[in-house]
């Protein structure tokens, strides 16, 4: 079993792909981390992430391993566990112009399908997250999802994160707009490239998280998914 979540940043992705592979035992792969591990990688060597030819020619350089456990996911580059400065800002800030790198691209998606490969060889299944899931990386999956939410929830929620993350209990109201714009320019930047930009592929179920609790989010991909699973 195949399972594709896809959607913009902040829509809730990660908890719930992550849920809902704790609730059907399959393994789970977040394709953004991937993305943000080689964003990281450029800026660690200094490249100029706005300069798609300088990027492009460093893509195949580092070796990236992730691992699938949804309890504790974590991703290495050359052998240095950065699961932790991927969140930071900086990464955050550069990894929508890298992904919109071809050989990035086509680097990293090599390396997720040979991930999953791997994980349905050992005879279990993946839940897989990220922006082109079901329309490119694994057009064949069990399930696709597209799971949106209100771009104000997704301020709220992302600005949430990154304000426990810094040890706060609220985000101060300049974090929320910052945040808010922030995701919007993620959002511009990661539909409109040209290669694989975030779309809802075909036969993909939409679902909106804007009201639901994440409980709620999962139990009802849950359901597509067994609904799906049950018609191969
Ligand atoms: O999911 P997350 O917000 O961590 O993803 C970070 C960035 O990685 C996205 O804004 C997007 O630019 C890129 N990405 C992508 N394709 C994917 C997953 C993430 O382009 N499959």
């Amino acid at each position: 079993m195949v399972v594709a979540i896809d959607g913009p940043s902040g829509s809730g992705k990660s908890s719930t792909s992550r849920g809902v592979a704790r609730a059907l035992g399959l393994a789970y792969l977040d394709t953004g981390a991937m993305y943000r591990a080689m964003a990281w990688y450029m800026l660690d060597r200094g490249v100029d992430v706005h300069d798609p030819a300088a990027v492009g020619a460093r893509a195949g350089e580092p070796s990236l391993v992730s691992t699938t456990d949804p309890d504790a996911p974590t991703i290495a580059v050359d052998g240095v566990d950065v699961s932790e400065p991927i969140r930071g800002a900086a990464v955050t800030g550069a990894v929508s112009p890298v992904a919109a790198v071809p050989a990035v691209r086509e680097r990293l998606v090599a390396l997720q399908r040979a991930a999953v490969a791997e994980v349905l060889a050992g005879g279990r299944g993946i839940v897989v997250e990220g922006r082109d899931i079901g329309s490119v990386v694994l057009p064949d999956a069990t399930a696709k999802i597209y799971l949106t939410a209100d771009p104000a929830a997704r301020a709220a929620r992302r600005a949430a994160e990154d304000a426990g993350r810094d040890g706060a209990d609220v985000p101060d109201p300049t974090s929320l707009e910052a945040t808010a714009a922030s995701l919007a320019a993620r959002d511009a930047i990661d539909s409109t490239r040209a290669v694989s930009p975030l779309t809802m592929a075909e036969g993909a179920v939409h679902v909106d998280g804007t009201h639901d609790t994440l409980d709620e989010v999962i139990a009802r991909v849950v359901g597509i998914v067994e609904a799906a699973a049950a018609r191969r």
